[in-house]
């Protein structure tokens, strides 16, 4: 008997199909990888196997836990089963904790409730558990709300609070997609590590992720299994043409296929930008330190780094969205004011933002053809609205998208509609640089392809200079000629892509590249190379900022900052580029 068998699940929503007649099964101790994109029924199914499926939802079919029948089951029955034997880690945290309890009050109830343990047994357990999910200070963060934490230590927490019961089951839905890359391959290696005889399912839109923590594989395709089996059979002959197109879209770490450039002249140049913001009036996060960075036309340069390393800080204070506190920011020739608000019309529309939500960024009481329209009516107000629809309806093909789209409104767009019609918006103006800000980190895998290939085109075709803010590595690869590495407020790795991906030469580059998981079950990457996240902006660490997560720091290393060094092509800020071993 399997410990779970899911039988012709069926999940629906009115005349909508979440879920379409879904089996597979789970043994005891086994990893197994659902896999799928956006829509395609991964957390539908998580969702009945625990019974937390919205009374809006009928459902079909059989999901058996031990050989007892969980569709239909009571509430107290299933509630007693949930956190005790099967236990669910979320893709958000901050979500899944209460935010008015402290982690130990919270943790400390699921072993009351479940009569496991109470007082200060409960309160040593749950201090032996936070301590082996690798809380610092323990005790301290027992006593902290959840929002005092990191992402990457909420995590561990909820991680900790489903293995406190030492569950028979671990789901875990997207349990790493917020968090960065190096924080994710601590994570997915402390799942591992923890879970001794728990069986995993792991639902997850990366192919890498499980090719290197899943002994099987079922991948999913609009609410149907499409594919499944062991993961290196999978990966080494996938069989159905839905399985290829994930793997086809799956991130890789090389060097080959990046994209080839004849870059023109500079069309914007960052000198020496800083950036500080006030905290509780008084204190200075410093964001960005000395920051130099040129794009030329027809050249896309990718800007990497962890949340808080000052990536778009960078590009906001180059388009005067939050003041530079110091250095030239030269468009065209022209050196602009630090403030949007002195800067003229041409040089506004010179530079154009597509955000990272394309839903939350377009007005949705707006149709299509207003929201691309808008820029024209601003800059140029004698334009009429014939011809303002004539160049809307021009800019859409462009971007892939037929006249019909004109008169919808935002939340009649899929999201990679959505952010084709935001590209549109902000290059209907003709710019010289387009400043992408994590614009293809909310699209699924084919999705965000399909994104890039279009931006790529439009800049062969118009010699458009483009600035990609991201923390994914991969994305970087595929679409960009140069890449800036930033590490709390500062470029430690400057090179061309082909370069950076061939021979990084920082220890904080040959983390990140170490740490991407990647879809190749003999090799998968994926690995935790640096401990902890990165520090405060408000509390840098003295020296080399990296000094407290390097490898390779030695005492110099503590007090001396060090400057960036040319090392065959590339520039990077470390004492002992060149000759690290
Ligand atoms: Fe590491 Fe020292 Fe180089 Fe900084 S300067 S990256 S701490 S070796």
């Amino acid at each position: 008997m399997s410990l779970l068998a899911i039988d012709k699940l069926a999940v629906r929503y009115g005349s909508e199909a979440a879920v379409n007649g879904l089996s597979f099964a789970l043994e005891a101790g086994e990893s197994v990888g659902l896999v799928g994109e956006s829509g395609s029924g991964k957390s539908q199914t998580a969702l009945a196997i625990l019974g937390l499926l919205p009374a809006t939802a009928s459902v079909g079919g059989s999901v058996q836990f031990d050989g007892t029948e969980l569709l239909g089951a009571h509430e107290r029955a299933l509630d007693r089963l949930r956190a005790t034997r099967i236990a669910m880690v979320f893709q958000d945290p901050m979500q899944a904790l209460n935010p008015y309890l402290t982690i130990g009050a919270q943790l400390g109830r699921i072993l009351v409730r479940h009569d496991l343990a109470v007082g200060r047994a409960a309160r040593d357990r749950v201090i032996a558990m936070l301590e082996r999910v690798g809380l610092p200070d323990a005790p301290r963060q027992a006593r902290a709300f959840p929002h005092e934490l990191s992402g990457g230590m909420r995590q561990r927490v909820m991680i900790a609070s489903a293995l406190l019961c030492a569950p028979e089951l671990l789901i875990a839905d997207e349990p790493t997609t917020a968090l960065d890359v190096t924080v994710q391959a601590q994570v997915l290696d402390l799942l591992e590590e923890l879970r001794e005889d728990t069986a995993l399912l792991l639902i997850t839109h990366d192919l890498g992720v499980v090719a290197g923590r899943c002994e099987r594989m079922v991948v999913l395709e609009r609410g149907r299994v499409v594919e499944q089996g062991a993961t290196r059979d999978v990966f080494a002959a996938p069989t159905h043409a839905h399985t290829k197109a994930l793997l086809r879209a799956a991130p890789r770490v090389d060097a080959s296929d990046v994209p080839a450039c004849e870059a023109g002249a500079t069309v914007l140049a960052i000198d020496g930008a800083e950036v500080r913001y006030r905290v509780d009036g008084r204190q200075r996060l410093h964001a960005v330190r000395g920051v130099d960075l040129e794009v030329r036309k027809g050249e896309t340069v990718a800007v990497v780094g962890e949340s808080g390393s000052g990536k778009s800080s960078l590009v906001r204070s180059a388009l005067g969205l939050v003041p530079a506190t110091a250095g030239r920011v030269v468009l065209s020739g022209h050196a602009l004011p630090p403030d949007i608000n002195d800067r003229s019309l041409a040089a506004r529309r010179g530079m154009q933002l597509v955000f990272q939500d394309p839903a939350g960024s377009l007005n949705p009481q707006l149709r299509v053809v207003d929201i691309v329209g808008e820029p024209i009516a601003v800059h140029e107000p004698g334009a009429n609205g014939a011809a303002r629809r004539e160049r809307v309806t021009r800019m859409l093909a462009r971007t892939g998208l037929a006249a019909e789209f004109l008169e919808r409104f935002p939340h009649e767009l899929s999201g990679g509609q959505a952010q084709r019609v935001a590209i549109a918006r902000a290059l209907v103006l003709e710019p010289e640089v387009l400043v992408c800000d994590e614009a293809v980190a909310a699209l699924d895998g084919t999705v965000r392809e399909q994104v890039l290939e279009l931006l790529g085109k439009i800049q062969r075709d118009s010699g458009l200079a483009i600035v990609f803010i991201t923390h994914d590595l991969d994305v970087a690869r595929s679409i960009s000629h140069r890449v800036a590495v930033m590490y709390l407020g500062e470029i430690v790795e400057h090179a061309t892509t082909a370069a950076l991906f061939g021979r990084p030469q920082h220890p904080y580059t040959q983390a990140l590249l170490t740490a991407i998981p990647v879809p190749d079950p003999q090799n998968p990457g994926g690995k935790a190379s640096l401990a902890g996240e990165i520090p405060s902006a408000l509390t840098p660490p003295p020296g080399c900022a990296f000094h407290p997560r390097c490898p390779h720091a030695r005492e110099r290393c503590h007090s001396e900052a060090p400057q960036a060094l040319d090392i065959s092509g590339s520039r990077v800020r470390c004492h002992f580029a060149g000759n690290l071993q």
